[in-house]
């Protein structure tokens, strides 16, 4: 029996917003129209508007307990001092049920924000095996999102931990992907990554399998790739054939105009995360040249926050800023990070066409409680979402993924919001007085 989102505003996530009808058969959109078809089971979404649902390019879902950790002594200096002082403290600190905890929590978050797919990027160095299940139970299972997992190969802690993340990769991107979850292979960052664990990345990683990993967020990924390999980031992951699509580049902050070029030649996606990049005060994205060069440009969060409106809100303010141009980062650039390159992450990694409410798209669909105080038309929709969404209010009163409820009328469909925010308290306060003391589990 097909399903109808009746009453809604529909904006196709392009440039149409009518007054309508969702019709959905199974996992798929098959039409909107004026009125539901005969028995049809409906949601009446009583004239609010009815978006594509959001997508999340790079996010850290470990990073979730963080919200209000103070750590002794934090006083870093520079971008690797945040990781050492900070993230590497944390992750060491968690442990299988702090990892469960700290998905799911992100997982709802994403979905209170209209998020229906994430691309997720985790470290636990104390409990690799079997983490990317957790992540993937959390935001697949329970939940009910979409989500590849990633496990952050890195050889900061010595090679049996960087083997380890590898096999850990291979299982995830091994099962099945018929549902919700897909799979990258993780990795750290080139600074992390000796050229004997790359070379078995290389060696190891799926035909039309790809990375997700951080390049140049700061510019010691740089200085210590030319200082120890001869050469800059881009060219060494290139040696090691892992430029190719669906793979993702986070951050991309640092590179020369050749590597961009590199990376147009290669066709890897980018990400963008502009309230990350500015809370480790790491540099400006160079939005234009990536843009200029037909380069896949996304955005994601890097975990900090999950509601990716108010992240292109931010990609926008940031560009006019750095760039002293009220002019820079328009809206027809912005809503190709958001709506048309996240969707081209998504469509190559999980097979499946999204970022439309159109026929044979993905019924991934986020129900906003938003009433305009202006004409609300194809035309000013991105106006609308930017200065009035995400600058005000964000109610998501309803989610779908794949067909199926995630958030219906305001309340969790797969989870008990109450009780899994109990639980990360519990586990948040035990993994704090871990991290204090310094130590793994
Ligand atoms: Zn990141």
């Amino acid at each position: 029996m097909a399903r109808a989102i009746v009453n809604a505003q529909v904006w196709d996530g392009a440039d149409i917003v009518r007054r309508g009808c969702i019709v959905i058969e199974g996992q798929t959109v098959s039409a909107v129209v004026d009125s539901p078809p005969p028995g049809a089971s409906c949601l009446d979404a009583e004239g609010r508007l009815a978006i594509p649902g959001l997508i999340n390019a790079h996010g850290h879902a470990y990073s979730s307990l963080a919200r209000g950790l103070a750590i002794p002594g934090y006083a870093p200096r520079s971008f690797g001092q945040i990781l050492e002082q900070l993230w590497w403290r944390l992750d060491r600190a968690l442990d299988p049920a702090s990892v469960y905890a700290s998905a799911v929590v992100a997982a709802m978050d994403a979905a209170r924000c209209g998020v229906t797919t994430v691309l997720d990027h985790h470290a636990s160095p104390s409990c690799i095996a079997g983490s990317l299940d957790l992540v993937r139970r959390a935001f697949c299972d329970d939940v009910g999102l979409r989500a590849s997992v990633a496990y952050e190969v890195s050889d900061r802690d010595g090679q049996a931990k960087a083997l380890d993340g590898i096999e850990e990769n291979l299982r995830a991107l091994a099962a099945p992907a018929d549902g919700l979850a897909r799979a990258h292979m993780g990795l750290h960052a080139a600074f992390t990554l000796s050229d004997e664990t790359l070379a078995r990345v290389a060696a190891r990683i799926p035909d039309g399998a790809g990375i997700h990993i951080h390049v140049a967020e700061g510019p010691e990924d740089e200085e210590q790739s030319l200082e120890r390999h001869g050469m800059r980031v881009i060219e060494r992951l290139d040696q090691f054939g892992l430029l190719r699509p669906p793979s993702i580049l986070a951050h991309v902050l640092h590179l020369d105009e050749k590597e961009k070029d590199r990376v147009a030649e290669r066709g890897v996606a980018v990400v963008h995360n502009p309230r990350s990049n500015m809370n480790n005060a790491v540099g400006t994205f160079d939005l234009d040249g990536y843009l200029r060069r037909s380069v896949v440009t996304g955005l994601g969060t890097d975990g900090l926050g999950a509601n990716l409106l108010t992240e292109l809100f931010t990609a926008g303010l940031l560009q006019k800023h750095a760039r002293h141009d009220s002019l820079a980062a328009g809206f027809g650039d912005l809503a190709k990070l958001l709506f048309v390159n996240n969707p081209k992450i998504v469509e190559r990694a999980f097979g499946v066409r999204c970022g439309r409410i159109a026929p044979g798209c993905a019924a991934d669909i986020a129900i906003l409680d938003y009433a305009a105080p202006t004409p609300l038309d194809g035309s000013t929709i991105l106006g609308h979402l930017l200065f009035g969404v995400a600058a005000h209010a964000l109610r998501v009163s309803d989610l779908l993924v794949a067909g199926r409820d995630v958030i219906r009328n305001g309340a969790f469909v797969g989870v008990d919001e109450k009780a899994e925010l109990a639980k990360a308290r519990e586990q948040a306060a035990e993994l704090w007085k871990r991290v204090s003391k310094g130590g793994g589990r």
